[in-house]
């Protein structure tokens, strides 16, 4: 990691240094100093400046740029990936889908801006506005604070910037203060490809981003419950919107009729991908009785298999580590609590056999809902399977959380899937398969229940939640200053608004006549 690219978008005032570590050995390998809640606030000050004009020139003008940072990220993949591998412990293959998904987002919505952003005309809804054309605009918030969790450090970020500047936005990012060089060197990016100034990297933990909130016009926040509910609650204060994507404890439901050795496959790569650091990761299983025993040792046997440990060449391990030496503990206190309660593990047994931040991918069986690994997010390599009787009992155990993020359903039978997605208490549903939701913009992306807020992409809706929609009314027809709801009022004109209205609205020769023309 050159220091000057670390350095570039950070400005260095009077801040107090933090330490970003490898979660592969515990290395220290940068120190970057904080952003001060002075150095938010000159930031803000900036990005508000450059944000007028960014607006003005359009999207098709903007999109050129968003384009060419696509092509940066793709340029500089190999370096991007040893950021991302050295500060998040990742496999190679695993920093790959980053770059990979990151690029498809930017030319998403870089694509589609224009359309998405066109102002509509919706059609006068009755005989009193016949004469009026409207209008619905889309105006930016001006400043989006984007702040990012620590398990995918390129690819969150850029799945907000990317709708945001495509907005019209100017976009402060505060990136999680574990993995902030692949951010930091984002920012750079950015000014290397001679974009204007309204993409800004502020490095530093909690208080950092508190700033941020304080700073911003709007909050896209993906990280814990807890943070995203204090957050919640200061952008209610400041009378912000913002979008929250918690945390999440998506369910797998196997029916009688799936196809076993698929979903044996999507359950690894569901729960152990990213060392299962994912907020959409497979975090706890329900298979039908009818399969339980072949589906569950065919996934011990293949989980055990799993090549754990650092790599350099994209597809030779499988595991990489744990980004946060603290999510390491709070995996072992799920496993422990559920094997005091007489859960048995196959494979894995929540540890690793070597130093730094790692736990081995961990299949446990006779587990059920009093124990914390199938309640709490526990955010590691770890599959927690129970057999069910039917598709009910799944269902109900499904639901049984005070999550509602993901969950993935797996059956033959399509229709059924699809079926059983909509009795399922969650913002998104895989059928047959994983993750799928989360590399398809089209489609919303966000929680329900304690998961969030809001929701990321979402087809136009992904780049119109950081627009302000402004209705716009104009005679059609040449005007008069004698106005039928206007000064001087007339019992005649009186009637004749009334008739008007009965005539649009009303049902039944009773309702059409006015009551005092009865009288
Ligand atoms: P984790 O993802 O490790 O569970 P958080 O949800 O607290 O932890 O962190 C996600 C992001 O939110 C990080 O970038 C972190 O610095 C930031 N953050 C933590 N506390 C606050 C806060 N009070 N206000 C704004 N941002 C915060």
């Amino acid at each position: 990691m050159p220091a000057d690219a670390m350095t570039a978008t950070v400005p260095a005032f009077d801040q107090v240094d933090f330490e970003v570590h490898s979660p592969e050995d515990g290395r220290l390998i940068a120190s970057i100093p904080a952003a001060t809640p002075e150095d938010v606030q000159r930031a803000a000050t900036g990005l508000r400046d450059a944000q007028r004009e960014w607006e003005a020139i359009g999207p098709a003008a903007r999109a050129r740029h968003v384009l060419r940072l696509r092509d940066w990220v793709l340029d500089q993949e190999p370096h991007l990936l040893d950021l991302m591998q050295a500060e998040a412990g990742k496999v190679r293959q695993d920093a790959a889908f980053e770059t990979a998904a990151g690029a498809d987002v930017l030319a998403y919505f870089a694509r589609r801006a224009e359309t998405f952003l066109r102002a509509r005309r919706p059609r006068p809804h009755n005989l009193l506005t016949l004469g009026k054309a409207l209008q619905v605009n889309h105006r930016p918030h001006p400043l989006v604070g984007v702040i990012t969790p620590w398990n995918f450090p390129l690819f969150i970020p850029l799945g907000d910037i990317a709708p945001a500047l495509m907005a019209g936005a100017a976009v402060l990012l505060k990136p999680a203060e574990q993995t902030p060089l692949t951010a930091l060197e984002l920012g750079r990016g950015w000014q290397e490809i001679g974009a204007p100034d309204v993409l800004r990297v502020l490095a530093g933990a909690g208080d950092t981003g508190a700033a941020v909130v304080d700073a911003v016009d709007y909050v896209q926040f993906t990280g814990s419950t807890a943070t995203g509910r204090a957050i919640g609650m200061r952008a209610a204060e400041r009378l912000i919107p913002c979008s929250l994507e918690l945390g999440g404890k998506d369910p797998m439901i196997v029916l009688e009729d799936a196809d076993v050795p698929r979903a044996v496959a999507g359950a690894l790569w569901g729960g152990i991908f990213n060392a299962g650091q994912v907020c959409t990761s497979v975090e706890r299983v329900y298979v039908h009785a009818d399969i339980y025993q072949p589906f569950v040792t065919e996934l011990a046997a293949r989980a055990g298999k799993l090549r754990q440990g650092p790599d350099t060449v994209a597809g030779t391990m499988e595991v990489g580590a744990m980004s946060d030496p603290r999510q390491v503990a709070i995996v072992r206190d799920h496993v422990g609590d559920a094997v005091a309660r007489g859960a048995r593990v196959l494979t894995g047994a929540g540890t690793a056999d070597r130093a730094g931040s790692w736990i081995a991918p961990t299949v446990l069986v006779d587990v059920d809902h009093s124990m914390r690994i199938m309640q709490e997010e526990t955010f590691g390599p770890t599959l927690p399977v129970m057999r069910v009787r039917d598709e009910d009992e799944a269902v109900a155990l499904a639901n049984d959380s005070a999550y509602g993020l993901s969950a993935t359903v797996w059956t033959r039978d399509r229709r059924r899937g699809e079926r059983v997605a909509r009795r399922l208490e969650v913002g998104a549903v895989n059928v047959n398969d994983v993750f799928t939701n989360v590399i398809s913009p089209p489609l919303p992306m966000g929680g329900w229940r304690d998961s969030g807020l809001g929701a990321r992409y979402g087809g136009a809706q992904g780049l119109l939640r950081f627009c302000r929609a402004q209705g716009v009314t104009s005679p059609r027809l040449a005007t008069r200053a004698d106005q039928l709801l206007w000064y001087p009022y007339s019992p005649g004109k009186s009637r004749l608004a009334a008739a008007f209205v009965r005539f649009a609205v009303g049902r039944g020769r009773r309702r059409l006549a006015r009551p005092e023309a009865n009288r």
